[in-house]
């Protein structure tokens, strides 16, 4: 899968990095930055839980 995160969307709360650290991950600026994409399929389960868990909506996965 492919994933993206809308930057104008994302509130920088964290849940992702939380959820999935080994493909999200916040930057200085407190915006979340994708690690690895697209994502392999052992990482998929916890790419679309966080995707799940964003409270903005701000993930965007694509199959
Ligand atoms: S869970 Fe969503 S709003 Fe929170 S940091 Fe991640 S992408 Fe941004």
């Amino acid at each position: 899968m492919k994933v993206t995160v809308d930057e104008t969307l994302c509130s920088g709360c964290g849940v992702c990095e939380e959820v999935a650290p080994d493909v999200f991950t916040m930057n200085d600026a407190g915006v979340v930055e994708v690690k690895i994409n697209p994502v392999p399929a052992d990482l998929e389960q916890a790419t679309q839980e966080a995707a799940d868990g964003c409270p903005s909506g701000a993930i965007i996965i694509e199959a």
